[in-house]
């Protein structure tokens, strides 16, 4: 046997189980033909013994109602643990035939045959009659309710309760039909079929056989293949036995009663290999199931491990950052304390080289005069350099707390002290439309003056021209500070807010470098950016942003 594929079935449909079993159609059209032809043979071979008699078939009754209502029951079982439109009326059908082959078996005895209008005879055939005609239009309901569940899904799913109460219901109808009344004679013996009833109820057999066989779930489902062999048993019992049977205890009625019993075990084998084929797909599904949280877990735990890792690599990320602000701080206090101390040695040295220069200028040969000037105007560097990294590092060390300040007196106030420098060079500076904003003022100052002493000295041949302006954006100031200077070349704009950065193109001109970057660190410290728009011979535009959340009022503007 091939082991079963996993496919999916429709969720309604109980007769399929979830592992698809392999096509087994061939065997049983197999089954069903050399089942037909026997059961051909033993009734042409029946038919030579009209004359053969057998007491009644108690036994054989009793069989059948107990075996059709076992079968029922574990039918319906299977029904409940998936509710399906076929295995309940399958199996209501069965107990309700089951109930009624009681009655074919009860009412035909001694002891009862006394509580009816009719005879023993009549009573035995309609009773037959009546539990396989139930039989056979519940069979052939189950057919079409089946199809109107595929149709409309669970909407068509019929309740099992009301399935129960008409059994219940028709059990009760059928004993007071037989106890009220009398029934007419059910063989014909003149006729050529003694019990023509019998082939209606053999066509209803038919008409379910041929549906179940056309929907074609008997070639993979257990539970199909043997109802169909039931089917076909019954067809043929009633068909042939039942119909030509010339009386109650002849030979053709002895095999039909047998032929009833086998066609009820046919479906209890059915119900019995559906049940072992459901577990066996349970037991793999579990084993898959248990697989597939195996690798979950797997996975579970390689993503705890990841995360885990993750988190520690955070921290030293967060430990690194730490420690980096910390030594970064231990540098600036370095570099503060270093250039605070290194000014007064400085000064002594510088007063006592330009001391030495004044007493001693032209009295000494004229080597001497030149080396006592490139001391002085080494120290005089050195000074600068001192300073200007005093300035860079007291932006952080020094920083005051913000205020509300007008940034116009922060620019008057840097072009006073550069005085000096615009009448030099005759600049003109001018400044529109600065406004009130939240900073420190002093580095606000600072800044403006960095950036117009830069433009002034980093001037073309004509007079520098400045303007300073600022306009409001999404929730801060942004100023401009236009020069009409030498310039930035592109690649460099960004350099120039470096730590000592000087270009080439600065020429002659004296600077230490340090300037800009001030600029930009009193511009972070503010939260804000700072950069350049220039090319060569075009002037440089430095622009920076200064957050300010509060909104712009028209009098703000100076
Ligand atoms: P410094 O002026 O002391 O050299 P800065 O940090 O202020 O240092 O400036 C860095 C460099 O940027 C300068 O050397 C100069 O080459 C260039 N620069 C700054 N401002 C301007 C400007 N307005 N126009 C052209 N070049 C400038």
């Amino acid at each position: 046997m091939t082991g079963p594929r996993p496919e999916a079935s429709p969720a309604h449909d109980q007769f399929l189980l979830r592992h698809r079993l392999p096509d087994r159609s061939r065997l049983w059209i197999l089954v069903y033909l050399v089942v037909s032809a026997a059961l051909v043979a033993t009734f042409l071979v029946a038919r030579r013994f009209t004359e053969a008699r057998f007491g009644d078939f108690h036994a054989l009754t009793s069989t059948a109602a107990a075996l059709a209502v076992m079968v029922g029951i574990l039918t319906l079982v299977r029904h409940h643990s998936r509710p399906n439109n076929h295995l309940l009326l399958i199996g209501a059908g069965l107990i309700g035939a089951g109930i009624l082959d009681g009655y074919h078996a009860w009412i035909t005895s001694s002891y009862f045959v006394e509580l009816f209008p009719s005879v023993p005879e009549s009573l035995a055939a309609w009773s037959w009659t009546t539990s396989r005609l139930f039989l056979s239009v519940m069979l052939l309901a189950s057919w079409a309710a089946g199809r109107r569940e595929a149709k409309l899904g669970a909407a068509g799913l019929i309740e099992a309760r009301s399935i129960y109460d008409d059994v219940a219901l028709l059990a009760v109808v059928c004993l007071g039909f037989f106890i009220f009344v009398p029934l007419p004679p059910a063989y014909q013996p003149g006729w050529p079929v003694h019990r023509p009833q019998a082939l209606g109820i053999a066509i209803v057999f038919l008409l379910s056989l041929v549906a179940y066989l056309r929907d074609g779930r008997w070639r993979r489902s257990p539970f199909a293949s043997w109802f169909v062999l039931a089917l076909v048993v019954s067809v043929l019992t009633d068909a042939l036995f039942v119909a030509f049977s010339a009386g109650p205890s002849d030979l053709m009625s002895g095999v039909a009663h047998g032929l009833k019993i086998v066609a009820y075990g046919c479906i209890l084998v059915g119900v019995v290999a559906s049940t072992y084929h459901l577990y066996r797909s349970v037991e793999e599904t579990s084993l898959e199931l248990e697989a597939s949280n195996r690798v979950l877990e797997a996975e579970i735990e390689r993503r705890k491990l990841a995360q885990a890792e993750l988190e520690q690599a955070e921290r030293k990320v967060r430990e690194y950052a730490e420690r980096l602000k910390s030594s970064n701080a231990e540098l600036e206090q370095f570099a503060y304390a270093a250039s605070h101390d290194l000014q007064e040695p400085l000064r002594v040295i510088a007063g006592y080289t330009r001391l030495l220069a004044s007493r001693y200028e032209g009295r000494l040969d004229g080597q001497a005069d030149r080396f006592i000037e490139y001391t002085v105007s080494g120290v005089e560097r050195m000074q600068k350099l001192i300073q200007d990294l005093l300035t860079y590092s007291r932006v952080e060390t020094h920083g005051k707390p913000f205020e509300r300040v007008d940034s116009m007196r922060a620019f008057e106030w840097a072009r006073t002290n550069l005085q000096a420098a615009i009448e030099e060079s005759g600049a003109s500076i001018t400044g529109e439309g600065l406004p009130e904003l939240v900073a420190e003022p002093t580095q606000l100052g600072q800044l403006f003056q960095n950036l117009l002493s830069n433009a002034i000295k980093y001037r073309s041949e004509e007079a520098p021209e400045v303007h300073v302006r600022a306009e409001r954006t999404d929730g801060a100031w942004h100023f401009s500070v236009a020069d009409n200077g030498i310039g930035i070349p592109s690649e460099d704009r960004d350099r120039v807010f470096e730590m000592f950065r000087r270009l080439d193109t600065a020429g002659d001109r004296d600077g230490t470098g340090i300037g800009l970057s001030v600029c930009r660190r009193i511009v972070e410290r503010h939260g804000g950016r700072i950069w350049v728009e220039s090319g060569p011979d075009r002037g440089s535009t430095f622009h920076f942003t200064i957050p300010d959340p509060e909104p712009a009022r028209p009098d703000e503007a100076p």
